[in-house]
């Protein structure tokens, strides 16, 4: 027994990093265990923003939100999918998280907003932009020998914010957006000057979060898999049951277990029954594999929203990397459409949204994979990724762009229904001629599809026609960031049996958790958000703190 030790926080996530923070700042001597040999979790791979309404660097700045509008808007776009969306949890969310950024900041992590994101759903009450909040570009060697157990994401060292990411794919086409690039290159230029190493996006986040956890001396145990909860005879969870090099080894937690251990996106068996999907096309770290949701009901805790993923359509290159950009479908002169040709949704629609649609629409007509299908105006313009603006050769000769001289020609290559996509693509083209208006699916409407759009393109940044030969066309799956539904709990983050009843000690937050959230995702961050703040919640109440004074 680690006798020291009096709190278990299961996962070195977002999540499970402030939970532990939350604890140690309240008195109590957490544990993070992490089953990987690398820290960090899908967290780290992720873009790291954090949505947090009503926070301080909004009114820093004199962005109106209030708590009212926040709860108003959640209740829109959430809607009423079962407890762990209750009013009680909201209210937990909206009320923790702009103290949990202060706290934060205080212990010197270093937050910046998006002040250009927008929230996900732009014409439901209380909608804002500039609610998303992520952590500063940070210097990687600050993190000393941790830094060498990282979980690191492909992309190269660069200081570059959320918002800047936009910019990228239309640097060619607007001063504004060259601008924004180049203030990302001279951010970098400006680390690497000084012999440091700009971490971003979810690196900067755990990056940070794991600055201050060495600052508290809060114990970090790799290669530490949670294998079963230890119970009183009362059921209160007690401590945990972890495998190491050295055998199995209980840890005593008589102030509880955070389980923040992520989703299940990579456990094909178990993910395949409740989802239909295997999580082939998840980027979600591959730890992502449900033991926290297995462990969890296996004393007795309720599972909830289990159909439901954070959505994402995803192509795949030909190495296997799984791409997660939004800006492909986003920008004017693409369409995506189902092997029958036919559009079925808004494409630049948030992710969770588009992946879900392509899922509901698979049900009726082949829809998996769909297609993203493009004219050369598009690929001379646009960076397709990291793919820049007219290098295509080698992207068809390596089947990741299939091409057409022709629509028909294309859609042969595809198998797609070719009168199909003529017939959709002329109505496209039509559209765009009469005033850019999508009279089917409303793309470009609104703020948020404007965001990844071209400035440069008017009428509309996201909708335009689809008319330079030769057609290009990009296989697109339904991926997900990872999955949300979880254990159960109330809005003190405690875990529940189906009955209602709390199951003292344990604690639930992040993709392990049945999300706030419900099915929706209101806004950038709409994951880490909760993650971070039920963790927090979890950290205060095991203390026997108020989160509310924190
Ligand atoms: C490319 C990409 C971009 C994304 N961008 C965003 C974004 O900008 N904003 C946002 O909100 N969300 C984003 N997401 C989603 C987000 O990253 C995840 O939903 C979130 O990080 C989950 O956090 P978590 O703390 O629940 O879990 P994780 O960060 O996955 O941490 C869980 C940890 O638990 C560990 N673990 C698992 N089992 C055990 C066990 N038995 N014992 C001990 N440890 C265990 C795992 O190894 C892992 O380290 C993105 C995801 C991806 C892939």
């Amino acid at each position: 027994m680690a006798a020291s030790v009096d709190f278990v926080v299961v996962g070195s996530g977002a999540g499970g990093l402030a939970g532990a923070i939350a604890a140690k700042l309240n008195g109590l001597n957490p544990v993070v265990i992490e089953k990987a040999a690398l820290w960090g979790g899908t967290s780290a791979l992720s873009g790291g923003g954090v949505w947090i309404p009503n926070n301080h660097l909004m009114k820093r700045d004199n962005i109106p939100d209030s708590y009212e509008e926040a709860m108003a808007y959640l209740e829109a776009t959430v809607g009423e999918v079962g407890p762990a969306s209750s009013r009680e949890r909201k209210h937990a969310y909206l009320d923790a998280g702009p103290k949990m950024v202060r706290s934060l900041e205080k212990l010197g992590f270093t937050w910046i907003r998006a002040p250009k994101y927008p929230d996900y759903y732009q014409k439901m009450p209380g909608a804002k932009v500039g609610r998303t909040l992520e952590a500063s570009n940070f210097d990687a060697n600050r993190l000393g020998a941790m830094l060498h157990t990282m979980r690191r994401n492909m992309m190269r060292p660069l200081a570059i914010t959320t918002d800047a990411a936009p910019k990228i794919p239309t640097m060619l086409r607007s001063f504004n957006s060259l601008m924004g690039v180049m203030t990302v290159v001279a951010r970098t230029l400006k680390f690497r000057i000084k012999g440091q190493v700009p971490l971003s996006m979810g690196q900067t986040l755990v990056a940070q979060l794991m600055a201050v956890v060495q600052s508290l001396d809060i114990p970090v145990r790799l290669d530490t898999p949670l294998k079963e909860l230890v119970q009183d005879d009362a059921g209160r969870v007690i401590g945990v049951k972890v495998t190491t090099a050295q055998g199995e080894e209980t840890i005593a937690a008589p102030r509880g277990v955070l389980m923040a251990a992520g989703g299940f996106a990579k456990d094909a068996a178990y993910r395949m029954p409740l989802q239909g999907v295997t999580g082939e096309w998840s980027p979600a770290s591959p730890d992502d594999t449900g033991d926290g949701h297995k462990i969890g009901a296996a004393i007795g805790a309720e599972l909830a929203l289990m159909d439901s993923a954070t959505w994402y359509p995803v192509s795949i290159s030909p190495d296997g990397t799984i791409n997660v950009g939004i800006w492909e479908r986003t920008l004017p002169g693409s369409i995506i459409v189902d092997q029958s040709g036919q559009r079925y949704t808004n494409e630049a629609a948030s992710y969770v949204d588009a992946g879900r649609a392509m899922l509901e629409r698979d049900k009726t007509v082949p829809a998996v994979p769909s297609w993203l299908v493009f004219d050369t105006r598009y690929r001379n313009r646009y960076f397709f990724g990291q793919i820049p603006p007219r290098v295509t050769r080698q992207y068809v000769e390596s089947g990741f762009f299939q091409k057409g001289e022709t629509l028909e020609e294309l859609a042969g290559k595809c198998g797609i229904d070719a009168a199909g996509l003529v017939a959709t693509v002329t109505r496209v083209n039509s559209m765009a001629a009469a005033g850019g208006v999508d009279a089917d699916f409303d793309r470009g409407d609104n703020v948020y599809d404007e965001y990844y759009g071209d400035p440069a393109h008017r009428p509309n940044r996201s909708f335009g026609p689809v008319d330079a030969a030769p057609f290009y066309a990009v296989r697109y799956w339904p991926g997900d960031l990872s999955t949300k539904g979880g254990l159960m709990a109330d809005a003190h983050a405690r875990v529940l049996r189906a009955d209602g009843s709390v199951i003292e000690g344990l604690y639930v937050a992040g993709n392990n958790a049945a999300p706030v959230m419900g099915r929706t995702y209101p806004g950038a961050g709409a994951t880490i958000g909760p993650s971070m703040v039920f963790a927090w919640i979890a950290g205060h109440h095991a203390a026997g703190a108020d989160v509310s004074v924190c």
